[in-house]
């Protein structure tokens, strides 16, 4: 399913006000986390059960310190590997919503400490989270608003125009569109996987810069594997009943 809904991260417009990821707080009611100042703008330090968005924040020194600011969260697979791997563990703990194409975790099902660490692997930017009952933790991409015609908490949020969403054709029309301008000043800039996800970034540096996960390098081998892994399993089994 390549249609349905998706995110443009436009980072060159980011100002690192954190407003997306108070707003997916308060919107998912996720509790807050005890935090203490780590010589960093970012806070909290990392994703977890409970915050499913975090602006993150790396300041690159050169000729010049830079900052990049990265508005990280589950970027919504097209194919998603974490519920490929999931189906195989835990099955249903992993859905993903025909119309929107969201990726959501189910909390009624409940996943084994080693079944999740699969699942995370899996995962090429490194998102799910588990709580100490067994429960997977990340963005649903707000589906509940979007079912009732509203947009995701985040991008409501936005005060920049950073955090877009929509119809995934017109999305990709103005993520190509503000590439090809932003082209004009950052030779390098460039899409994050934009066949892959339904978050796409638009990046202006090398994505390294920006997290190490900001680009899932190897998608394409990975979506690879997964669709050489879902024919293999039914000729599996009919070995194993031959
Ligand atoms: S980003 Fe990770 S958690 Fe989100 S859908 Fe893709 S594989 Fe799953
Ligand atoms: S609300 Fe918008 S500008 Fe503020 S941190 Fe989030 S993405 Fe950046």
């Amino acid at each position: 399913m390549a249609e349905g809904k998706t995110f443009f991260v436009d980072t060159t417009k980011c100002t690192a006000c954190r407003g997306c990821q108070v707003a997916c707080k308060q919107w998912n009611q996720r509790a807050g986390e005890k935090t203490y100042s780590q010589g960093s703008h970012q806070n909290p330090p990392d994703l977890s059960f409970n915050t499913w968005k975090v602006v993150r924040f790396s300041e690159v020194p050169g000729e010049k310190v830079k900052w990049y600011f990265f508005p990280d969260q589950c970027r919504h697979c097209v194919s998603p590997p974490c519920k490929e791997v999931a189906e195989g563990k835990a099955k249903g703990a992993i859905i993903q919503d025909e119309k929107t194409g969201a990726v959501i975790f189910n909390p009624k099902v409940k996943i084994k400490v080693e079944d999740f660490k699969e699942i995370r692997e899996a995962c090429p930017y490194n998102i799910p989270r588990i709580s100490g009952a067994g429960i997977i933790g990340k963005c649903t991409m707000c589906i509940d608003r979007i079912k009732e015609g509203l947009l995701p908490a985040c991008v409501k949020a936005c005060p920049t125009g950073t955090m877009n969403f929509g119809d995934r054709k017109e999305i990709l029309e103005k993520a190509n569109k503000r590439l090809a301008e932003v082209k004009t000043t950052y030779k390098d800039a460039m899409l994050a996987n934009p066949d892959d996800v339904r978050v796409i970034f638009l990046l202006v540096d090398d994505p390294k810069k920006y997290h190490k996960y900001a680009v899932a390098e190897n998608m394409i081998g990975i979506t690879r594997k997964m669709a050489f892994k879902r024919i293999l399993r039914p000729l599996r089994n009919l070995q194993i009943m031959g």
